[in-house]
């Protein structure tokens, strides 16, 4: 597991600390935008938050009290690992009564991942949680980085009329937008509007102002204070179905040893192929009090398997309708639930309900 040092980067340090000033903290765990090329390989490697914050000088600027923390190895989002999301959990945790909000600068490459799992993870969630990187290095002269993080502090020191915190759930914010993070999937290897949420409104918008989007923005009404579940099972998978997939795959898949919950990726709205062999493979893995949620290919709309006879094989085999769920909050839901030890019936029940305005 990943260690962090205490926060160590001041950026800003004000002269009277209770001077009203909003207090941001930055969590860096690497990703594009503090990226360096090496210079033997060309290739991109993360580098430290010094290396990022001096390219942001106009960050100095900002009205705001900042200070930053460090994976103690930045890494590439690609080798991100739910003890990371454990380790970013556990700094909001420490931090949270100390801060007006937190900026997590984080590669792009999971982003959806670790904002989806963060959102399950954190309950009573009453404070900004932004997590933003860029497709280009900071110190490059066209990054999106600068504007990114300007942006991401910006609006996680926002204010309601009513003095409470504008973003209280965990967003990405990227390029022109602010979206929910269980939500969110990144959608280009290379725009610099990476991120999309096709089933659900932007959280705000970036032009020449800020626009919040009040009407889409979550407005928890905390049950207590943060409370962090860092439990996550990792016994899942996904099964991404297509023409002419096989008897003996999708057996060896729904057959691995130790699974508990399976993401099955159908076509359209909800369905798969009708051969007795699937349905009936189906069934038994779902005896066997394996969950498995059916979830769309498609990046738009919902699943609905009693619309067409090869959905409602599906159904009626045990699987549960993962409606509008990205795969990507499908997952991590799956792992926090099942992490939960919660009884079987009552994760399923969880499985369908929203939790965090993951789902229609
Ligand atoms: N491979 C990088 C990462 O996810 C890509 C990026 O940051 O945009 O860490």
């Amino acid at each position: 597991m990943t260690s962090y040092t205490s926060p160590k980067t001041t950026l800003t340090k004000s002269p009277e600390p209770d001077n009203g000033r909003p207090r941001i903290l930055i969590i860096y765990t690497g990703g594009t935008i503090g990226m360096i090329e090496n210079p033997d390989t060309r290739a991109l490697e993360p580098f430290n938050m010094r290396h990022l914050l001096d390219n942001v000088p106009k960050i100095k600027l900002l009205d705001l009290e900042l200070e930053s923390m460090e994976f103690d190895n930045p890494i590439d989002s690609s080798s991100m690992e739910p003890s990371h999301w454990q380790d970013i959990a556990r700094v909001i945790e420490a931090n949270y009564n100390d801060y007006d909000g937190f900026v997590v600068l984080h590669g792009t490459d999971t982003m959806a991942y670790t904002a989806s799992a963060l959102s399950f993870m954190l309950e009573n969630l009453d404070k900004p949680v932004i997590i933003t990187g860029s497709q280009l290095p900071i110190g490059d002269v066209r990054t999106d980085g600068e504007e990114n993080l300007i942006t991401a502090l910006q609006v996680a020191s926002a204010r309601d009329s009513e003095g409470r915190h504008m973003v209280r759930e965990v967003a990405i914010l990227f390029e022109d937008y602010l979206w929910r993070g269980n939500r969110s999937t990144k959608h280009s290897s290379d725009n610099f509007n990476a991120f999309s949420s096709d089933n659900y409104p932007a959280l705000a918008s970036f032009g020449l102002g800020i626009h919040f989007n009040r009407e889409a923005l979550l407005a928890p009404k905390p049950k207590g204070p943060l409370k962090v579940h860092y439990d996550i099972d990792t016994n899942v998978m996904v099964i991404d179905l297509f023409p002419g997939i096989q008897e003996n795959v999708v057996r060896h898949m729904m057959e691995t040893p130790g699974i508990k919950g399976i993401v099955l990726k159908t076509f359209g709205a909800g369905n798969g192929p009708s051969h007795p062999w699937f349905i009936r493979l189906l069934e038994e893995t779902t005896k066997r009090g394996v969950v498995i949620v059916n979830v769309t290919q498609c990046s738009n709309g919902s699943v609905n398997p009693e619309l067409y006879s090869a959905g409602i094989g599906i159904s009626r085999a045990g699987v549960l309708s993962g409606r509008d769920l990205t795969s990507e909050a499908c997952v991590t839901k799956l792992m926090h639930l099942l992490g939960s030890g919660e009884k079987l019936d009552h994760i399923k029940h969880l499985m369908s309900t929203s939790l965090c305005g993951e789902m229609t």
